[in-house]
C-alpha cells in the first residue's frame, strides 16, 4: 500500500484533477490510498467567508460562496461524466447549503473563532474530494472518499489540532483497509479531523501533508509520496534563486529542518509520523509526474557534509530582554523561555550572554506583540526595580537556514558563511548551530535577506 498525497494546485483545475486521476491509475496495483488538499486557494476563500460572516456581510459572504460552488461546478463538468456528474452536484450543492447555514450562524454571533473557521476551512478537502472520486470513477476506477473525521482525531487544539495516534490508527485500519482490500481507492481529506465528541477540527495550515504521514503510519504504508508543483524539495526557493535544482535525498532531521526554517514543500510535522514507521517519504510533481522527485528517509544520504538546501522566513524579528547587568541579577533566561513556551511559540533561534543577563530570540514579526506583553508582565518587579532594564523588539528581519545533515562536522563552514556575508556587506544579527549539527541559521535585515541566500547558494550548492 502507498499513501499518494496531492496538494492544491496538483487539483486546482479540471485539466489538474484529470492528471492526478491518471497518476493514481498507474499505479493502481500498489493499493494507493489518496489524500487529498482543497483545490488551489479555497481553503484561503473560505477563511476570508468566515471572517466576512462574522462582519455581518451577507452580501460578500454570498458573493464568495457563489464564486466558490461555480468553481466546483465547472471542474465537475470538465472533469466528470455521467451519471456521476449529476450525483456530484447534488453532493456539491448540499455541501453548499450546510455551508451557507454555518455562515449565517456565524454571521448572527458576529464570531469566527478558532472552532467555527475550522469547521469552515474543512469544506475545501470536502469538495475537492468528491470531485476526485467523481472524476476516478468517471474513468472506471472504483473510489469511495470518507469523512475525515471518522478517522483523524484529534485534541482540541482548534486550528492546531494535534492527531491522537492510537483512536487514528485503529480508525483507519477499520475503515480504509477493508475499502483498499476490495480493490476501492479510498479518496480522503486532508487537514481535518475531530475531537472525541465528533467536532470539525484542523491540524494547521499546510496540514494535509500531516494527514498523509498520519495514515501512512496508521496502515503500516511502505511509502507516502506528495505530489505538489515543484520536482521535490529545491535547493533554494527558485524565485529567488533560478537556478536551484531538486536534491534527490534528505534524511528526516533535514526535511524538518527546512520546512521549520520556511521551506514551503512540506508541513513542518510531516515528517514525524515516518520517524516512527520508518518509510521514505517521497516529494514529487503532480506536473512532471515521470519525475523521481527527492526520497526523505531516516539516513537520507550521508557521503560529503554539504549543504542540501537553504531555507528561509521573512518577517522575523528579535524580541530582547536586556539584564541590569550588574552580578545576582535576576535569572531571566529561563523565566523567558517559560513565556515563549506558554504562548506556544517557536523561536527560530535563541543567543544567551549570560554575564550581561541579556536573551534574545528571533520568533515570526506577528508574534511579537503577545510575547512583548506576557514578558513585560513577567519581569515587571523587575523592572520596576532596575534589574531587567529593557525588553524591545527589533523588526525589519529575515532569517535563514543551510541544511545538510554533516554541516556540523565541517570545520570552516561558518568562516565561509562570514566571508560570503561580509563581501556583499549584509549584517549578522544573529546566528546559530542546531545541536545535531543538521543547520546553521542567520539573522540579518530582511532587505538582504535575498541577496544572502543567492550568494550563499553560490558559495555552497555548486
Ligand atoms: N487546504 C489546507 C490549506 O490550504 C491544507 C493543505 O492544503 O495542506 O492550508
Ligand atoms: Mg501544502
Amino acid at each position: 500500500m502507498i499513501v499518494l498525497k496531492f496538494g492544491g494546485t496538483s487539483v486546482g483545475t479540471a485539466e489538474a484533477v484529470l492528471r492526478v486521476g491518471a497518476i493514481i491509475r498507474a499505479y493502481r496495483d500498489r493499493s494507493p490510498v489518496v489524500v487529498l488538499s482543497a483545490m488551489s486557494g479555497v481553503t484561503d476563500a473560505l477563511l476570508v467567508a468566515a471572517h466576512t460572516a462574522a462582519r455581518g456581510d451577507h452580501e460578500e459572504v454570498h458573493h464568495l460562496v457563489r464564486a466558490l460552488r461555480e468553481r466546483h461546478h465547472a471542474a465537475a463538468r470538465q472533469a466528470v461524466a455521467e451519471p456521476f456528474l449529476n450525483d456530484v452536484l447534488q453532493q456539491f450543492d448540499a455541501w453548499f447549503d450546510t455551508l451557507n447555514q454555518v455562515l449565517a450562524a456565524l454571521s448572527l454571533l458576529r464570531e469566527a473563532s478558532p472552532r467555527s473557521l475550522d469547521m469552515v476551512a474543512a469544506y475545501g478537502e470536502k469538495l475537492s474530494c468528491a470531485l476526485m472520486v467523481a472524476a476516478l470513477c468517471s474513468q472506471d476506477v472504483v473510489a469511495r472518499t470518507l469523512a475525515a473525521e471518522t478517522l483523524v482525531r484529534t485534541d482540541n487544539n482548534f486550528g492546531e489540532a494535534m492527531p491522537l495516534m492510537e483512536p487514528t490508527s485503529a480508525a483507519a485500519r477499520a475503515r480504509i483497509a477493508p475499502l483498499v482490500a476490495d480493490g476501492i481507492v479510498p479518496v480522503v481529506p486532508g487537514f481535518a479531523g475531530a475531537t472525541a465528541e465528533g467536532v470539525t477540527t484542523t491540524l494547521g495550515r499546510g496540514g494535509s501533508d500531516y494527514t498523509a504521514t498520519i495514515l501512512g503510519a496508521a496502515l503500516g504504508a511502505q511509502e507516502v509520496w506528495i505530489y505538489s508543483d515543484t520536482d521535490g524539495v529545491l535547493t533554494a526557493d527558485p524565485k529567488i534563486v533560478p537556478r536551484a535544482r531538486p536534491v534527490p535525498y534528505l534524511s528526516y532531521a533535514e526535511a524538518r529542518e527546512l520546512s521549520f526554517f520556511g521551506a514551503k514543500v512540506i508541513h513542518p510535522r510531516t515528517v514525524l509520523p515516518a520517524l516512527d514507521g520508518q518509510f521514505p517519504v517521497r516529494v514529487r510533481n503532480s506536473f512532471n509526474p515521470e519525475f523521481a522527485g527527492t526520497t526523505i528517509t531516516g539516513h537520507g544520504s550521508r557521503g560529503g557534509a554539504s549543504v542540501k538546501s537553504i531555507a528561509y522566513t521573512r518577517n522575523v524579528c528579535t524580541v530582547t530582554v536586556e539584564g541590569s547587568g550588574r552580578p545576582g541579577g535576576p535569572r531571566v533566561a529561563g523565566r523567558a523561555l517559560g513565556v515563549i513556551e506558554r504562548l506556544s511559540t517557536d523561536a527560530f533561534l535563541t543567543n544567551a550572554s549570560s554575564p550581561e543577563q541579556n536573551l534574545s530570540f528571533v520568533l515570526h514579526a506577528e508574534r511579537a506583540p503577545a510575547i512583548i506583553r506576557d514578558l513585560k508582565d513577567e519581569f515587571a518587579d523587575e523592572m520596576r526595580r532596575g534589574e531587567v532594564r529593557r525588553i524591545d523588539v527589533r523588526d525589519g528581519l529575515g532569517v535563514f537556514a543551510m541544511v545538510g545533515e554533516a554541516l556540523g562536522d565541517t570545520s570552516g563552514i561558518g568562516a565561509r558563511v562570514f566571508g560570503v556575508l561580509g563581501r556583499i556587506g549584509a549584517t549578522v544579527h544573529g546566528f546559530a548551530q542546531a545541536p545535531s549539527g543538521t543547520s546553521f541559521s542567520f539573522v540579518v535585515d530582511a532587505s538582504r535577506l535575498d541577496d544572502a541566500v543567492r550568494a550563499l547558494h553560490g558559495e555552497f550548492v555548486p
